[in-house]
């Protein structure tokens, strides 16, 4: 353990791996401690099977494009954002790729097509209102749609096969898909050969106060119960679900009032290579409007350590932990506060919805998954298919919020910016390099102050301090997309 870092990181899954990264490439000088519960390293929400592995840019997400405007257009805002915040992403991983930080690429990322598909007469129509404004993007601009049935088999022939007749349409978008743990491991790996930066796993931060010049961290062995103190001057809480009960130990004001609850996923996984070689996409359909980030269905291609399996879902299933790996049952009841105990009451009364659709999904039998299964694969039968539990999710209430719930991923820093934190799941591991380049701006501004900094960020992120979505850097983006392309070795098949 090093023992006055200047940094310490709490966590090693993707948030808190970039941030490491990114901090040791912009000043190789600091001295970087990476703290890990478990003795494997990011195998909480980062883990395979733990999310989805949506490369998220907004090509097949709804939740992105909700609704129509007043004008009867769709805004496409959001997924204008979430787009350029997936290119900063690749033009890193892409630059850890070139500098032979991150192994083989192709272990991690991968192309695949993101397919929206909507059926009905009024999904049809919105589908299609959604690609007219998405393609006069440049971003979007080599997006495809249709509503030729012949057109969409040839594209995902599972979701059409044994479909009942009706209007039904398509986009498809080149989209990735992301093995964010390996990535993350990969990236802890670099760290680890660092000079001046250590990674201790097996330890778990059980409280943070503050300290005239910093932070004192209180540590725990899991194995041997053996206590550690440690100081450092600045303190990233990347620890997923956490996080929360970090936040708290900190007691300072600006985190009073904050509470979470945690949603479980599961999914179901098909291992038939019959099946398996006769989908080749991410297929999102439509969101229920009570849970729009976390509810969306979709059935998806996962190329894992090399094996070709189907994963549909995400359903919700209740648990009172917040971390699936070194959790307990006791972590949702041991962050009730006097405090925070009517914001969670009340976001619970403004959100009957989401109350009445997480409650639905922990009831549901097999019988009822493989029914929504089938209205994306009709044909899919059930001995094909076996559940499997996914990551955490635990969704931030913040007292300020007035009992709205906000499905979103941002940092929170206290006044003095000598900690920052992430909360939320969603668009997450996808946008960890924007949150890493926040949490930077926000707390270590000095980092981009000079010209060296600048000179270094742009060497990870060549396009981090331009507009890409101005269409005066339509050229800029095409080349900057092009190399993360090549670096990444994507190679663009739709
Ligand atoms: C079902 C599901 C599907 C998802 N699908 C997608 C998707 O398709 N695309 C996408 O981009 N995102 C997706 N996400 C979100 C994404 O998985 C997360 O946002 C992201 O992995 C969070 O990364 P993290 O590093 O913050 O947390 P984690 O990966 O959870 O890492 C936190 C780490 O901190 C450690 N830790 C916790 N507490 C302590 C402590 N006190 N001391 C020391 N260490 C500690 C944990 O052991 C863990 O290793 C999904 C999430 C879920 C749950």
């Amino acid at each position: 353990m090093i023992k006055t870092p200047d940094v310490v990181v709490i966590g090693s899954g993707i948030m808190s791996a970039t941030l490491a990264v990114m901090l040791k490439r912009l000043e190789p000088r600091l001295r970087i401690q990476v703290i890990e519960a478990t003795t494997d390293l990011a195998r909480e929400a980062s883990d395979g099977w733990n999310n989805a592995g949506t490369g998220h840019a907004g090509l097949c997400e709804l939740s992105y494009t909700p609704t129509r405007g007043s004008d009867g257009r769709v805004p496409i805002g959001r997924a204008l954002q979430i787009f350029e915040q997936f290119e900063h992403s690749k033009q890193f991983w892409g630059a850890l790729a070139a500098s032979q930080m991150v192994g083989e690429p192709r272990d991690f990322i991968q192309a695949v097509p993101h397919i929206c598909f909507l059926s009905g007469v009024d999904g049809v129509d919105f589908l299609n209102a959604r690609h007219a404004a998405m393609q006069e993007h440049h971003f979007f601009s080599g997006m495809q749609s249709t509503c030729d049935p012949t057109e969409i088999q040839r594209w995902v022939p599972l979701v059409m096969e044994g479909r009942a007749s009706a209007p039904a349409a398509a986009t498809m978008g080149v989209g990735t898909e992301v093995n964010y743990g390996l990535l993350a491991r990969r990236m802890c790996g670099w760290l680890e050969q660092q000079a001046d930066c250590e990674i201790a796993s097996g330890w778990k931060v059980t409280h943070l106060q503050r300290d005239l010049d910093g932070w004192k961290l209180k540590l725990s062995c899991l194995e041997s119960r053996e206590v550690q103190l440690l100081r450092a001057k600045f303190v990233f809480i990347g620890a997923g679900g956490g996080s929360l009960p970090l936040l708290q130990s900190t007691g300072l004001p600006e985190f009073r009032g904050l509470g979470g609850f945690p949603i479980g996923g599961q999914w179901l996984v098909c291992d038939d290579p019959n099946i398996c070689a006769r989908h080749d996409a991410k297929v999102y359909g439509a969101t229920p409007p009570s849970a729009p980030s976390l509810g969306a269905a979709h059935l998806d291609i996962r190329r894992l350590n090399g094996q070709r399996q189907l994963l549909f879902g995400p359903f919700a299933s209740w648990t009172t932990r917040f971390l699936k790996q070194t959790g307990s049952w006791s972590d949702l009841p041991r962050s009730l506060r006097l405090n925070n105990f009517a914001a969670l009451c009340r976001a619970g009364l403004h959100n009957r919805s989401l109350v009445r659709y997480l409650i639905a999904q922990g009831f549901q039998s097999m019988e009822h998954r493989i029914k929504a299964l089938r209205e994306f694969f009709p044909n899919a039968r059930a001995e094909h298919w076996r559940l499997v539990q996914a990551g955490i999710r635990v969704q931030a209430i913040k007292r300020a919020d007035r009992g709205a719930v906000y499905f979103g991923t941002e940092v929170v820093t206290p006044s003095d910016r000598s900690l920052a934190a992430v909360l939320g799941a969603s668009p997450g591991a996808s946008v960890a390099v924007s949150i890493a380049m926040d949490v930077i701006r926000k707390c270590q501004p000095e980092l981009l102050a000079t010209s060296d900094g600048r000179q270094h960020m742009k060497q990870m992120i060549a396009t981090y301090d331009q507009d890409l979505k101005l269409v005066a850097n339509k050229n800029l983006f095409e080349s900057s997309t092009r190399e993360s392309a090549e670096r990444l070795q994507l190679d663009g098949r739709t």
